[in-house]
């Protein structure tokens, strides 16, 4: 495993991400931050904190999103968890998504489409810790990045947050 980013440069990094969505939106008043289930929750839960430093958090729209099925690979699964938590309309609001890892495209594609069951938004931003940057499918680029990665498709980048994994770190994982 090669390292991408320590405990200490993944909090720096997630501070960094807050205040750039808050210079942004300033006040958050017209816009709403959308995590993606399951794991882009870790990254959205942490950058929702830093603002809430900023900003009352009363002021702070946030929902999860769960696009499992919206996917078209798993559209025909039955039985899947739906994790989606949005609590207010989203029409006519500027929509800043969350994800940990992007890489293909498709599955900010199908969050787009899910998106529309909650209004349709005047803008959609995107904000990932890691953008893969040369592995996309779909004309779909990130505007808040945490860290560019020129990893192999056939690399894996593994995003470890201490709630769940028992430490704070990214690394690039070979094949
Ligand atoms: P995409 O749909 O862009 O191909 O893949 C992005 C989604 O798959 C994200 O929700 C992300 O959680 C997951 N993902 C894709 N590649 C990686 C990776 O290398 N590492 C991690 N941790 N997640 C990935
Ligand atoms: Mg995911």
């Amino acid at each position: 495993m090669k390292p991408i980013l320590t405990a200490q440069q993944l909090s720096i990094t997630v501070r960094r991400l807050a205040q750039q969505v808050l210079e942004d939106h300033i006040d958050l008043e017209n816009t709403v931050i959308i995590g993606l289930q399951p794991r882009g929750i870790y990254l959205s839960d942490k950058i929702v904190a830093e603002i809430g430093k900023e900003i009352p958090m009363e002021q702070v729209k946030y929902g999860q999103l769960d696009i499992t099925f919206y996917r078209d690979d798993v559209r025909n699964q039955l039985h899947i968890a739906n994790a989606t938590h949005i609590p207010f309309s989203i029409e006519g609001k500027k929509v800043v998504l969350i994800d940990d890892v992007l890489f293909t495209g498709r599955t900010i594609r199908a969050a787009l489409d899910a998106l529309l069951d909650f209004g349709r938004p005047q803008k959609v931003e995107l904000c990932v810790l890691i953008d893969r940057r040369f592995s996309r499918e779909l004309p779909i680029q990130p505007n808040y990045v945490g860290r560019s990665v020129d990893a192999l498709v056939s690399q894996k980048i593994k995003v470890f947050w201490q709630d769940k994994d028992g430490k704070d770190e990214v690394a690039l994982l070979d094949n």
